[in-house]
């Protein structure tokens, strides 16, 4: 008896823990998956596919693939137009080299040569190398910031890249869905005073060549702004990745106008630093960036890859670097770099690390699942 008393008593108990739940089924509706589920952990960098937009192969070497294979990322590597460095040729052998050496694993961008924009065929010449290159399998085509500021036209003017010489290739680029990767432009940083640079000034005061601020002969960064706002206007058909969180890395706010104002426009996440420095500031806005522009971000890092004699440092700082960009995102862990100080992780949700790291990459740039030529776009 007294055993049954015992027994009726804890039903009784359970009904009133029960009960007491459903009262608060809000809070119960609200979590409809556990933690675990909707939050990635630091463990699990290895099993999410990745796909890294924006680096540079400057080498034939092969032990950065080789650590990206292990970390179960696929590399878009981009060919541009620079005069230092690597020459763009040698750029676009090594990338065909690699994406035949790592099919699936590489893919690369290409890029058209400006050096003979005074002559009268150079917009024909620039279609056919892009043909050419889309027919060695390039999946995307590259502009650089030497329009802009470098460029000359005959009279000595700067050229921008909404001037129209330009629209024939671009809409060559939209009606065969070719997207077009842009860096114009420089950090908004290189044109203010060393005193008021946050994340560069070390940069930049060896590089006086380069600092803006003290040569106001060349085009503001407003007006390179501007142009590529013109530009995407005169086509709105064009889809476009503006590298470098679209040259607007100093104020989500900006960016935030672009992305409503061009819904063919996505933003690469090269600029991390900045990232950083957004999250210090306001890591709640930060967050609802993310997670507003879910599927207009793409994961990027803007590596330049060079031949190393000590491929195992190499391995390691790259796989170093992907674990601090992967626990920026996934965590919200305390973390600290040398120019940023303090800040937080952004704890994004799954789904969110999902699109910035892999499915965006699928929908901005198709052909990076298949590595596919796009041969059919070169008749
Ligand atoms: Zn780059």
């Amino acid at each position: 008896m007294i055993n049954f008393l015992i027994f009726l008593f804890l039903q009784l108990l359970a009904l009133i823990v029960f009960l007491q739940s459903c009262t608060n089924t809000s809070k119960f509706a609200a979590v409809t998956k556990t933690p675990e589920q909707a939050f990635y952990a630091l463990e699990d960098f290895k099993s999410v596919k990745k796909a890294d937009t924006h680096v540079h192969l400057n080498t034939s070497d092969t032990p950065y693939i080789s650590q990206a294979r292990e970390d179960n990322v696929r590399l878009l590597d981009i060919v541009d137009d620079r005069p230092f460095g690597v020459p763009m040729k040698k750029q676009e052998e090594i990338a065909i080299q690699q994406i035949n050496a790592f099919p699936g694993r590489v893919v690369y961008a290409t890029t058209f040569s400006v050096d003979n924009w005074n002559k009268n065929d150079w917009q024909d010449e620039a279609i056919a190398s892009i043909k050419n290159s889309l027919g060695n399998g390039a999946i995307a085509v590259k502009v650089w910031k030497n329009i802009g500021m470098q460029l000359k036209d005959k009279n000595g003017k700067f050229v921008m890249i909404d001037n129209p010489r330009f629209d024939p290739i671009l809409n060559y680029l939209a009606e065969n869905q070719v997207p077009l990767i842009a860096h114009l432009g420089e950090p908004r940083e290189c044109w203010l005073p060393l005193d008021q640079m946050v994340l560069n000034k070390g940069y930049y005061s060896q590089h006086p060549e380069y600092h803006m601020y003290l040569h106001p002969e060349y085009p503001s960064y407003e007006s390179q702004v501007k142009a590529r706002d013109n530009m995407l206007e005169k086509h709105p058909d064009l889809r476009f990745i503006g590298a470098h969180l679209a040259s607007l890395e100093w104020s989500l706010d900006e960016l935030s106008k672009r992305l409503d104002r061009f819904p063919n426009m996505a933003a690469d996440l090269a600029r991390m630093s900045d990232l950083y420095v957004h999250s210090k500031k306001d890591w709640k806005k930060t967050r609802d960036f993310f997670i507003k522009y879910q599927d207009r971000l793409l994961y990027a890092t803007d590596v330049q890859v060079a031949a190393t004699k000590d491929p195992l440092a190499m391995k390691k700082q790259a796989h170093d670097s992907r674990i601090r960009y992967w626990t920026f995102f996934t965590t919200d862990e305390q973390m600290n770099e040398p120019e940023v100080g303090e800040f937080q992780g952004l704890k994004l949700p799954r789904e969110v690390v999902d699109k910035i790291y892999q499915l965006n990459a699928e929908k901005w740039f198709p052909a990076i699942v298949t590595g596919k030529k796009l041969t059919a776009l070169t008749n």
